[in-house]
């Protein structure tokens, strides 16, 4: 294949991936690894490095490489690139990933939190491109609930490349403790692991301790929120009563957004976004009722349908896994290198 390619890195705290991308979208050679967090941070860069390196000598020459795109856990600080206390990368609060990375390669690159490169992939690749928007909200309903904004085809960072925390709104004022340090915010109530003690607790609260629910979780030492969702699916009651919980949960946290941004396209990503017929009722209800924006401009189910432009939609995510290393990817082509880099 000829002509310019950029490179892309999805780091995670499970796997890196590291991809060879053509200006249509197109990955064309992907390397995946296991990121070896035990070696220490050093040899997850060193990783990194090599297998970018890999991919540059096999495009022999074909094209120039027009940039390297980076995606990682945040929470990071731009333009510097340092890490804030990364929930999914422990021992790597405070490192410079940018420096250690453009150290190594010997040339800037484009850094982001995974969140804001998934949403910039949606916008171009996924649920964006076929609404035909130019700017997008995303939640990522995940282990957390991460968020990306994309404004005119670019990642909104913020001041301080923190922007698009919103799975840290309060949804619940007085709820449990968060690991970001408030208590109630939407990612107790709207991620995998919520979702899973949510179902647990109504389990302990319950008069009849017997319950579908109950025996599904007690026979399951691995019981997960898709357990939870499968007996959902199955008429019930008190399964359902969750995901209406994470319906409503996710459509405060909406409501706010779409008052606050005004935007056409909201995207709900991630495994527990799956269940969307189990929680798009009470979601949908939630933000007719507080947000005014919304009323101004909901869609009919038909509009819904015909994606009908001039409407505030919330739509699935097209993407799946591959977001993050489409997004990260496709940096290179909508952004150029930041005043921070260390190079
Ligand atoms: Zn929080």
């Amino acid at each position: 294949m000829s002509g310019n390619y950029s490179i892309g890195v999805d780091l995670g705290g499970t796997n890196l991936r590291v991809a060879v991308m053509r200006q249509e979208g197109t990955l064309t050679e992907t390397i995946a690894l296991r990121t070896r967090l035990q070696e220490g941070r050093d040899t997850v860069v060193a990783d990194m490095c090599e297998a970018v390196a890999a991919l540059h000598l096999r495009q022999n020459g074909s094209g120039k490489c027009v940039g390297i795109g980076v995606g990682t856990p945040g929470p990071l600080e731009l333009p510097a690139g340092i890490l804030r206390r990364p929930p999914n990368l422990p021992g790597w609060d405070g490192f410079d990933v940018r420096r250690a990375i453009e150290n190594r390669l010997n040339q800037p690159i484009l850094l982001e939190s995974d969140a804001n490169v998934a949403a910039l992939a949606e916008l171009h690749f996924g649920a964006g491109k076929h609404f035909g928007v130019d700017s997008l909200c995303m939640l990522t309903l995940g282990t957390g609930v991460g968020n990306g904004i994309v404004l005119r085809g670019h990642v909104w960072q913020g001041a301080n490349g923190m922007a698009g925390e919103a799975g840290h709104t309060t949804v619940v004022p007085d709820g449990l403790p968060c690991g970001c340090g408030s208590r109630g915010c939407l990612e107790l109530y709207a991620s995998a692991t919520g979702l899973r003690r949510m179902a647990l607790e109504s389990i302990a609260a319950a008069a009849q301790p017997e319950s579908a629910l109950a025996r599904l979780a007690h026979a399951n030492v691995e019981f997960q929120a898709r357990d939870v969702a499968r007996l959902a699916e199955a008429g019930d009651a008190q399964a359902q009563a969750i995901f209406t919980e994470m319906g409503r949960c996710l459509g405060l946290t909406l409501a706010a957004l779409i008052n606050t941004l005004n935007l056409p396209l909201y995207v709900l990503g991630g495994g527990s976004a799956a269940a969307w017929s189990l929680f798009a009722p009470a979601l949908y209800k939630e933000m007719h009722e507080r947000a005014y924006v919304y009323r101004a401009t909901e869609p009919t189910e038909a509009e819904k349908v015909a994606r009908t432009p001039g409407k505030t939609h919330v739509a699935q995510a097209e993407l799946g896994a591959d977001s993050g290393i489409l997004g990260a990817a496709y940096l290179p082509w909508v952004e150029v290198p930041a005043q921070g880099s260390s190079l």
